[in-house]
Parts: C-alpha cells; sequence; structure tokens
C-alpha cells in the first residue's frame, strides 16, 4: 500500500515540476512515507526523520513531508509539537496536504485549492512517475482504504481509518492508464481486499471489480491481496478459477492455528474454518498457491496453543507464510487488556520452529516444479539473470542475451530450492513466411 502510496505523490508532484532525486542532499521536498505495523518500522521511521533534521537546518527552505500511517487520520496535534522542523503532516494516502502546502501562494480561493488538489492528485488517471513509465511491469492499485475490523493486536484501522472502498470507475480509469504506461500485472490492494465494495450499496464486489479488470486490454496478470478468511465467498474462488488472467495466487492470513488464540485476537474464525476455506481453494482452483500471515507469542499464548499452529502449518502445506514474533502496539486493544507475558527468547524459538518447518514445505512444494514448463514474466536482469515469476507467484531466474522485460514466456524449470527456481526459455518455433 505504501509503495502505491509513494507513486500517487511522486506523480503528483511531477505535475507540478518537480523531479526525482535519490539523493537527499539534493531535494527542495523530502517525502517519508513511513509504516508502523511493528514497534521496530516506527523506530526506523523515526530514526530516519531526525537524520534529515541537519539538511533542514542547512537549508530552511527545505520542506519535509511526514506521511503514512505514523502520522494516522487523527490528526497530528502531538506530532507537530514533537517534530517542529516537519513542515506538512499527510495521513495515508493522501498526498492532498503536501500539494496545498506547494501550492498555497499560487491559489486564490478554496475552490481553486479543491480543483488544483483533485487535479494534480489524478485519482482517476494515475500517470507514473517518469522514472517508472514504460519500466515498470508490476504496479499496485489500492481498491479498499482502511480496516473497520479490529484484531486485537493490530494498529492499522486506528491509523488508516475506517473501511472505504474506491469507487469501480476510478479503479478501472486507473488500471487502463497504467496499461498503457507499460504495467503488464496489476495487483489489487486492501487490508481486506475480499470486502471490497461492502461499503457501497449496489456496487460490484471483489468477484465483479476481477471480472471488468479482466477486459482491459494490455493487462496479461491480476492479483489481489489482502484477503480475510471470513469474506472469501464461493462467488470469488468461481471467478479466480474461471478467469484465466487471475492468478492462481490467495494471499489468506491465519495469524494463528488455535481457536482460543484466534477468539483474543478477535479474528473472527476457527482453524478449522480455515483449514475448510484452503481445501475448497484448492479443489476449485488446483495448483493454486496459498501465502498466510502468522504472529507467533500472541499474549497468553501457551505451548500447546503454539504446536496448534505447529501443526496447522505442518498438515496445510502452505505455500509462503509471513512470520512475525508480537509485539506491543500502543493504543492496540491487546497492548490495553492483555499481558504480552511470552518471552523474547520464547518468541524468538517459537518463530524458528515454523521458520525450519517452512522452509522444508517449500523446498517440497517448489521440487514438484523440477521439469515442469510454466508461464513466467519477467520483470528485470538482477546480477546478469532475468527474474520473474511464474501464476502461483513463484521467483524464477533465467540466463539468457535476449530483452526478455515484460515478456510472459514458457520457461522449463531446471533447478528448485525454497526461496527461488532456475529456469531455461522454452524454444519458440519460428515461423518463416514464404
Ligand atoms: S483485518 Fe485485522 S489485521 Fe488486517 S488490517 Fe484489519 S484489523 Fe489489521
Amino acid at each position: 500500500m505504501n509503495v502505491a502510496d509513494s507513486q500517487r505523490v511522486g506523480s503528483s508532484l511531477e505535475h507540478l515540476g518537480y523531479s526525482f532525486t535519490d539523493k537527499a542532499e539534493e531535494a527542495d521536498v523530502i517525502v517519508l512515507n513511513t509504516c508502523v505495523v511493528r514497534q521496530s518500522a516506527e523506530d526506523k521511521a523515526l530514526g530516519r526523520l531526525s537524520s534529515l533534521l541537519p539538511l533542514k537546518r542547512q537549508n530552511p527552505s527545505l520542506v519535509i513531508n511526514l506521511m503514512g500511517c505514523l502520522v494516522g487520520v487523527r490528526g497530528a496535534e502531538k506530532l507537530r509539537a514533537k517534530l517542529p522542523f516537519v513542515d506538512v503532516f499527510s495521513p495515508p494516502s493522501d498526498p492532498g496536504p503536501l500539494i496545498s502546502f506547494l501550492t498555497q501562494g499560487e491559489i486564490r480561493s478554496l475552490e481553486d485549492a479543491e480543483t488544483t488538489r483533485r487535479f494534480l492528485m489524478m485519482d482517476e488517471e494515475l500517470i507514473l512517475p517518469q522514472a517508472e513509465q514504460g519500466k515498470l511491469i508490476s504496479a499496485h492499485v489500492p481498491i479498499v482504504y482502511g480496516c473497520s475490523h479490529a484484531c486485537t493486536f493490530c494498529i492499522i484501522p486506528y491509523k488508516r481509518g475506517v473501511e472505504r472502498s474506491r469507487p469501480v470507475g476510478d479503479i478501472v480509469a486507473e488500471v487502463r492508464s497504467l496499461a498503457k504506461q507499460g504495467v503488464k500485472e496489476i495487483t489489487l490492494l486492501g487490508q481486506i481486499v475480499d470486502r471490497y465494495g461492502k461499503d457501497v450499496p449496489d456496487g460490484p464486489n471483489l468477484a465483479g471489480l476481477l471480472r471488468v479488470i479482466h477486459e482491459v486490454e494490455g493487462i496479461e496478470r491480476i492479483r489481489f491481496l489482502t484477503s480475510h478468511p471470513n469474506y472469501f465467498s464461493d462467488d470469488l474462488i468461481q471467478t479466480v478459477a474461471e478467469l484465466p488472467r487471475v492468478m492462481p495466487h490467495i494471499e489468506l492470513p491465519i495469524q494463528a492455528g488455535d481457536d482460543e488464540v484466534l477468539r483474543n485476537m478477535k479474528r473472527g474464525y476457527t482453524q478449522q474454518d480455515y483449514r475448510e476455506l484452503v481445501a475448497k481453494i484448492r479443489e476449485r482452483i488446483p495448483d493454486c498457491s496459498v501465502a498466510t500471515d502468522i504472529i507467533v507469542g500472541f499474549p497468553g499464548e501457551t505451548e500447546e496453543q503454539f504446536m496448534q499452529t505447529h501443526r496447522v502449518l505442518s498438515d496445510l502445506k502452505l505455500d509462503v507464510a509471513h512470520l512475525a514474533r508480537y509485539s506491543t502496539r500502543e493504543g492496540t486493544v491487546a497492548t490495553r487488556r492483555m499481558v504480552d507475558n511470552v518471552s523474547e527468547e520464547e518468541k524468538m524459538r517459537r518463530f524458528r520452529m515454523l521458520e525450519d518447518l517452512q522452509e522444508q514445505i517449500i523446498a517440497e512444494i517448489n521440487a514438484r516444479y523440477l521439469g515442469q514448463t510454466v508461464e513466467v514474466l519477467f520483470e528485470e536482469k538482477v546480477k546478469g539473470r532475468w527474474k520473474g515469476r511464474t501464476p502461483t507467484n513463484k521467483l524464477v531466474f533465467v540466463e539468457s542475451e535476449e530483452d526478455l522485460k515484460s515478456k510472459t514466456l514458457p520457461v522449463n524449470i531446471t533447478w528448485t530450492g525454497p526461496w527461488s527456481m532456475q529456469a531455461n526459455l522454452v524454444k519458440q518455433p519460428v515461423l518463416i513466411s514464404v
């Protein structure tokens, strides 16, 4: 989501005549887009911000914009007092405050300000920053902002506000515009992406939106994340199964494999519900890959409860497990009402156990690809090898002197490991016209 938000800010600034530099000392405007999903991310953002202070002292006209979850949606009064050298505070997904600040002298009326702001934000027609035009193969498109769930460990609803689905027309216009700029793969984003449209009477749901986007010329692959098990409907499974350009890869966090822990997290499903959903997805979408998120060491998690999570992962053999150790976040229900009573050493031990298990699982899953022919969309050359992804989102490297960028080609898998695979291009028959 932050990558997508940053592209919007970059694009808006280019419309104002700015150009991109990756050297902070050269910049007239510095935008620091922040994530606070974990305390370590927040600490890192604040550390980076402090490192900009000497630049501001040297050049008082430098504009520093703090954006994203560190600012949140509830006003930045406390931050303003704490960080007086920051000129502009912007909530997540909103370049508006920065644009208003940079254009303030040039605008005569409130109406002008709103028109300028809308124009510059280019909400319906995202123009990529110049550095990415014609080069970006895969782009992220937010379709639902915020989250109205209240998982007890999570800070996101307090920072990104209530759930708001974007109008279908805006999303489709943006996807069309990205396709014209050379983008081949679109990932639709939402904190709970499968709740898309639930706040809009008469609008399409995610399945309906996928069907519309599937018709956009030039887009070869469509993905979406992150799904919540409670909203992953039969209709959505059927749609993914039917539409060839919607990739068979689902991001479906379980967070824990024990029902009491899941209740304490307020996730709203049981481990059995999750198992049944994965079974249904695999039955209807053959070869679908499923990724999950898991938190270990949630307050009160016993050894037996952790082992339940271990069992679920071991039984389901999912393709990816994003693992995290629980950490307290000020403002969350878990921090206010529960005791963080699993020691850091124990959290680390549980984390490592799942990490080892997952490494074995992925190695086994990936080994099944050996000798198979799969389609890979190539993105870029890294250290002499072309990097791309299979429909199931597996990373593949190919050695080739040809320019493979943005091409989707069949490859033969020659080596597999847990984190990537190697392959050769399948020789295409050459058609000679006589
Ligand atoms: S669904 Fe839960 S974990 Fe995901 S963003 Fe919303 S509150 Fe956070």
